[in-house]
């Protein structure tokens, strides 16, 4: 929890005290909410990538060393 300079009061305030004490301001330093939706969506891409090398890398390894069961066998 970091002390920031409200950019509407310049008041030190809490960074997660939503809105500012003294003024009131809902969005304290500006850049939070973008900040945030880039930290979303990075964790997110992260995810994606992870989730592809899962599937196209590993699993087709396991499968053909025979650890990972082969479900679609029809
Ligand atoms: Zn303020």
């Amino acid at each position: 929890m970091a002390l920031v300079n409200c950019r509407v009061c310049g008041s030190r305030v809490s960074e997660d005290a939503d809105p500012c004490p003294v003024c009131g301001n809902k969005d304290i330093i500006g850049a939070k909410s973008k900040s945030r939706l880039l930290k979303k969506v990075f964790g997110v891409s992260v995810a994606i990538v992870a989730l592809s090398y899962l599937w196209f890398v590993q699993i087709p390894e396991l499968r053909e060393k025979g650890i990972f069961p082969k479900t679609h066998q029809k």
